[in-house]
């Protein structure tokens, strides 16, 4: 893919918010080529806006949140790793209050609608992130690499309980594999735990509709799982949300052993700040008379204007 990509059109999408169980509303508009995509709080005076990288992640506790000192947007992971996994380089989300619709507890809801909205291919050149050399980051048994290759996550968990175990799981980077494979795949809690954060006011909004929950040693959701490993597919899921961080896709090989969000965050500063490693490089175009000949004309009417 060549060209830098946005939405045909706005797309609003409502739910409610996990940890304060209040309903959120988001509306992710078309953006121009290099505008990178920017996340802005539409209810707070001011308007403040961030752009979605790893250098505006102000927590990363079983989420990850974005802000601009002050946490901004919670739970920004799923939406973030279905906008890479459509391959959509531009966009202004405007959100209606902290936190992102937690949908489902997957990314599949929001590929559908981005899927359905479709899309708008811009007169610029994406720019990649290319690996040059393997960059690996290691906290004990936990690991991540980056690895020159053809563009591929794998993920491995270890946990403790007898309907997780060890699972592994590896898909190649490209919107039908994602949106089959990993998108449906929804986060996951242990009940004991469910009732630890509720007790602290947080997941309020969590309920078997929107995570897997797992029981002693059965998982509490009726329609059970929808995938035998629906949890290390959650965990690719997450971490694309947390790659998309890096504000450009990364041509490469990434691994993870019993990663979080935490750690694909130090993975990612680690990787930054190897800068022999990798190169950011833009695809030579090879038709630049058609690339003249567009023009990006907003069909919608534009982003309002303080945007
Ligand atoms: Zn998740």
């Amino acid at each position: 893919m060549v060209w830098q990509k946005t939405l045909a059109r706005p797309l609003t999408i409502t739910g409610i918010g996990l940890h304060q169980g209040r309903p959120a509303t988001l509306t992710v508009f078309p953006a121009a080529a290099n505008t990178g995509i920017r996340l802005v709080r539409e209810d707070l005076p001011h308007r403040p806006q961030v752009p979605a990288l790893y250098t505006s992640v102000v927590g990363t506790a079983r989420n990850t949140t974005l802000g601009d000192g002050q946490p901004l947007f919670f739970t920004v992971e799923h939406l973030l790793a279905a906008l890479l996994g459509v391959g959509v380089d531009n966009a202004l989300i405007l959100v209606e209050g902290p936190e992102i619709p937690i949908m489902d507890g997957s990314a599949a809801p929001f590929t559908e609608r981005l899927l359905a909205t479709g899309f708008r291919l811009l007169p610029e050149p994406r720019t990649y992130l290319v690996m040059r050399r393997p960059v690996e980051y290691r906290e004990g048994e936990r690991w991540m690499r980056a690895s020159p290759g053809q563009p591929r996550i794998t993920y491995t968990i270890d946990f403790p309980h007898p309907l997780i175990g060890r699972q592994r799981y590896s898909i190649p980077l490209n919107t039908s594999a994602f949106c089959r494979e990993i998108a449906p795949a929804r986060t996951f809690g242990f009940l004991k735990e469910v009732e630890q954060l509720r007790s602290q006011g947080l997941a309020l909004g969590g309920s078997l509709d929107n995570a897997l929950v797992l029981g002693e040693e059965q998982v509490l959701n009726p329609e059970g799982l929808r995938f035998p490993d629906e949890f290390v597919r959650h965990k690719i899921l997450d971490v694309m949300g947390d790659l998309a961080l890096l504000g450009v896709p990364l041509l490469g090989r990434v691994e993870v052993v019993r990663g979080s969000h935490d750690f694909h965050l130090r993975f990612i500063h680690h990787l930054i700040s190897q800068e022999e490693s990798w190169r950011l490089w833009v695809p030579p175009i090879y038709n630049r008379k058609l690339r003249r000949s567009w023009s990006f004309t907003p069909a919608w009417g534009g982003v309002p204007a303080q945007a």
